[in-house]
């Protein structure tokens, strides 16, 4: 065995799952977002791996393995070569002898659309479902927290086709359904959200998530189980407005107050009354930028996620077709728009023509402006706001109005106002989607229907991540002694520890065992290093086994005792029942 524990809290580790896996001996660092996975973590990556095999076969997916080198020209091909190896793109590319490009793998539509391009002709052949458990690259532009956002990951993707939107539908019930049985098995505490489909589109998303303090999203959902969504892509009913102090159109010297908060504290007025106008640049595909105001409710913060899906949406005005960054411009970045210094923290919903060098301006109003009344704003000029101001009297409510609010805990949810939303922190395992004609549109992946036409493929595509989940389930489940595996994916069931190996009772007592455990059937690790019982005990419990067997003093008495890491319960069972108490247990 490779075992190779340490006492110390590694420098490189942050999260605790991190921390445990490398101190008992699961992964090694070998680079920036790169792991080993040693011989323990690889057990419990094929015990999951197994898990989820079943269920996808169970629901008639068919399993294969694609390449991970890539052509670049069916990323040219579905036109995505571009975003994602340039600017913030997370494609490893590269450039092979004859000088053809290439990508290795960060996903799978094109590979799969091309293969369903050969091989599916006719309605006839449809449904399928084909998927694969693989190792994907990622030039993640932040990773971190090891397995949980690596640069080299495994993942089960899979891909269906479809005749139509109803088959479609059914399939991806169907997956929700071996998600949630794939994550029960595991032994996973999970909440299924809506999700943001983002630059994808398609007709809805769901996302996995393991709920964790330490999880990356931030799911708002409400107790009557009704509403759960992703903050990306949550939807919420705002407190209600508070009536304005101002009744009349005036400018107030409010020096000092680039903040909200130090806003309302000067005038005296809920923050629900303010009119915030927030400053972003957007760059898109084409390399065009685009300054942009949204105006917002005081007491509200804008959604980049809502707000960059709504200037996609823009995207045919500047002749692109994506947004390909979205940012707050730094004060040095936005001399390049203005030809004089923007007055940050008093702007107003409308910028002074004079003040832009380019036309490429655009101005959005959140819709939790739009009924406001006698409000407050900036006035393009620093240290004073407006009060008591109207949209069509002083101000002109922008062309555009969207939803890019934040929902956040405490809003009002949409289905029911009674119902509150409360907020959990979650790690996402697993997102499904329904991608509808985008790929097969663009590739030329038809088929021929009963009519006898030639239409696009529908598809659907399903993600899983089985190297995060595998530390998903350690963030979930741990105390300061070390891991404790869920039995499903631990990498072994019991560990025999023997106290004294220069007992020859106890080591003979404990080889008996070991070879009836696994006559059993029963996955079990034999601890007979010359260490002390202490060290051995340490261990046992810092890698997280689920039963500790001690072949110890009670042997004299005919018995071992077993010990459950969950709960450190400890049981003296007579030698002859172990196996079978175990069996069960198990
Ligand atoms: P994220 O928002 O966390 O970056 P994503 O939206 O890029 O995830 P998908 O492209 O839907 O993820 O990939 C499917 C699954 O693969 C995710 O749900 C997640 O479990 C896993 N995954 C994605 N990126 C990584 C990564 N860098 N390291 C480990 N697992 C990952
Ligand atoms: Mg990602």
């Amino acid at each position: 065995m490779l075992l190779m524990t340490l006492r110390q809290d590694p420098a490189e580790a942050e999260i605790p799952s991190h921390k445990l896996l490398l101190r008992a001996g699961y992964i090694r660092r070998i680079g920036s977002g790169i792991y080993a996975y040693l011989p323990l973590m690889w057990r419990v990556l094929q015990k999951i791996s197994q898990i989820v095999r079943e269920e996808m076969n169970a629901t008639g997916a068919l399993e294969c393995l694609l390449p991970q080198l890539q052509p670049a020209q069916l990323w040219q091909e579905s036109g995505r070569w571009d975003t994602y190896t340039k600017a913030e793109g997370i494609m490893f590319a590269l450039r092979d002898r004859q000088e053809r490009d290439l990508g290795l793998g960060p996903t799978h539509e094109e590979v799969i659309t091309t293969i369903a391009k050969k091989t599916i002709n006719s309605y006839r052949q449809l449904p399928v479902h084909l998927y694969q458990i693989q190792t994907k690259f990622r030039d993640e532009i932040r990773p971190r927290f090891g397995l949980m956002r690596g640069r080299e990951f495994i993942m089960k993707d899979g891909y269906s086709f479809h005749s139509d939107e109803e088959s479609l539908k059914e399939t991806y019930r169907q997956m929700d359904r071996a998600y949630r049985q794939i994550l029960g098995r595991c032994g996973l505490a999970f909440r299924a959200v809506e999700a943001d489909s983002g630059a994808i589109g398609g007709a809805g998303s769901q996302e996995f998530m393991i709920l964790a303090d330490a999880g990356e999203d931030e799911i708002l959902y409400t107790s009557d189980g009704k509403y759960a969504a992703n903050v990306e892509k949550a939807v919420s009913r705002p407190p209600v407005v508070e009536a304005s102090p101002f009744t009349s159109y005036d400018k107030k010297e409010t020096p000092g107050t680039e903040t909200i908060s130090k806003l309302c504290q000067i005038l005296n007025c809920s923050p629900t009354v303010i009119v915030k106008n927030v400053l972003y640049e957007a760059m898109y595909d084409n390399g065009k930028k685009v300054l942009v105001v949204v105006s917002i409710r005081g007491d509200r913060d804008v959604n980049e996620v809502k707000l960059q899906n709504e200037l996609v949406k823009l995207a045919g005005r500047y002749q692109a077709k994506t947004v390909l960054a979205l940012k707050v411009p730094s004060a040095k970045e936005l001399q390049e728009w203005t030809t004089q210094p923007l007055p940050l923290g008093y702007i107003a919903p409308n910028l002074p023509k004079d003040y832009l060098r380019s036309p490429q301006f655009l101005s959005l109003a959140d819709t939790t402006v739009v009924g406001l009344t006698n409000f407050i704003t900036g006035s393009n000029e620093l240290g004073d706001h407006v009060v008591g101001a109207n949209w069509g009297a002083q101000f002109q409510l922008p062309e555009l109005t969207v939803d890019v609010q934040k929902a956040k805990a405490g809003d009002r949810a949409l289905h029911d106002t009674s119902q509150i939303l409360q907020s959990a922190r979650g790690i996402e395992v697993g997102h499904i989607f329904q991608l509808g004609t985008k790929y097969s549109q663009v590739m030329g992946a038809t088929y021929t229907n009963e009519e006898g036409e030639e239409v696009p493929l529908v598809m659907g595509c399903y993600g899983l991540g089985v190297s995060r989940l595998a530390q998903a389930a350690v963030e979930q489940s741990y105390d300061k002694d070390g891991i404790i595996w869920p039995v499903a994916i631990a990498p072994y069931h019991v560990i025999i520890v023997i106290p004294n190996i220069s007992d020859a009772k106890q080591v003979e007592a404990a080889e008996k065992l070991y070879h009836d455990f696994k006559v059993a059937g029963v996955d079990t690790l034999l601890d007979d290093r010359p260490e002390r019982a202490g060290v051995k005990f340490k261990d046992a419990d810092l890698i997280g086994i689920p039963y500790r067997v001690v072949t110890g003093r009670s042997l004299k008495s005919g018995q071992v005792e077993v010990v459950e890491r969950a709960t450190k319960k400890s049981h003296a069972i007579p030698l002859d029942e172990v196996v079978s108490t175990l069996k069960q247990w198990l």
